[in-house]
């Protein structure tokens, strides 16, 4: 094994352009993430629950792989939450690191996906495949990617738990974060990638944060899938309102700019249906890579898209 990949390299080494087009996403690790991650044995993966725990010590697992920096707490965050159908306390756990940026390590692209879902109810596995196992594999191929490719800025991971309880673990981040909030520059969100059969995707923000519009068109013209605008202006008549939809909610409601990704609700949205078998594989994997390239452009254009305005 260790030979083949030495062979590999070399070749890469020989064409990196080949290089670039063949590591950016791990098809066959971005799809055994979600499988694993949507598994009927982790239940649902709800917070404060062992499902949740057993996603996490997956995650750790990827991770520990990786060339990571830790803040000096560590992997975890760990925070308390109501839980909403049992209507007591209970802990959930964040999980973060960071890649150092090559230019200004001290200001932060803070890129999450929750990897919490809804768990098992009434005999129902509610697996999550779609939400929100693909957002989360799309962030641990991005660690993977990006602990090669190093940005500008640093780019901070962010695994959170207990979205599906109220952006909990997102709240608790943002109320505590591991630098001082100035550092944060902007929130890119990943959440619902993978199912999508006219191959849209939508970017969600631009709408409060216009500056970031033009980067990401020039994103989504390099790339097959459609990459469309909308769900973030209140008082739409025919879109709803995604600004606090998911994780990306809590960095807006302190002023942090956010872009968030994410399909158009489906049959499988908050049903026992979302399982690994109804994603869309093509779609997804090029949703990743869309990703990829979408960080590498904010990155790039960071004091232009996102100006220091955190409140
Ligand atoms: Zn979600």
């Amino acid at each position: 094994m260790r030979t083949f990949i030495a062979g590999l390299l070399v070749c890469w080494c020989l064409f990196p352009s080949v290089a670039d087009a063949q590591e950016r996403v791990g098809v066959e690790r971005l799809l055994q993430h979600v499988e694993v991650l949507a598994h009927d044995s982790l239940q649902g993966r709800d917070a404060g629950t062992e499902g949740a725990a057993m996603a996490r010590t997956y995650l750790r697992e990827q991770l520990d792989g990786l060339d990571l920096q830790t803040f000096d707490g560590g992997l975890e965050q760990r925070f308390t939450f109501t839980h909403r159908r049992a209507e007591e306390e209970r802990e959930g756990v964040n999980l973060m690191a960071y890649i150092e940026g090559q230019v200004v390590p001290d200001t932060f692209i803070v890129v999450t996906a929750h990897y919490d879902h809804l768990g098992a109810q009434d005999g129902d596995i509610y697996n999550g495949a779609d939400d929100n196992a693909s957002g989360t594999a799309a962030l641990l191929e991005a660690a993977r990617y990006f602990t090669q490719h190093p940005t500008d800025y640093s780019l901070l991971l962010l695994f959170l738990d207990a979205e599906e309880h109220g952006l909990r673990g997102a709240r608790a981040f943002v109320a505590d974060p591991p630098v001082a909030r100035e550092q944060l520059r902007l929130n890119v969100n990943m959440d619902m990638i993978s199912r999508n059969p006219a191959d849209e995707l939508y970017a969600v923000g631009t709408h409060h944060y216009p500056r970031l519009r033009p980067v990401l068109e020039a994103v989504g013209a390099r790339h097959a899938i459609d990459l469309l605008f909308g769900y973030d202006q209140p008082d739409h008549p025919e879109q709803d309102d995604w600004t606090m939809a998911s994780d990306h909610g809590a960095f807006h409601e302190v002023g942090i700019p956010f872009v968030y990704f994410g399909v158009e609700d489906h049959p499988g949205y908050h049903d026992p249906s979302d399982t690994f078998e109804n994603i869309t594989p093509d779609f997804f994997v090029q949703a990743a890579e869309l990703m990829l390239d979408a960080l590498q452009e904010l990155d790039a254009q960071l004091p232009t898209v996102a100006p220091n305005v955190t409140k």
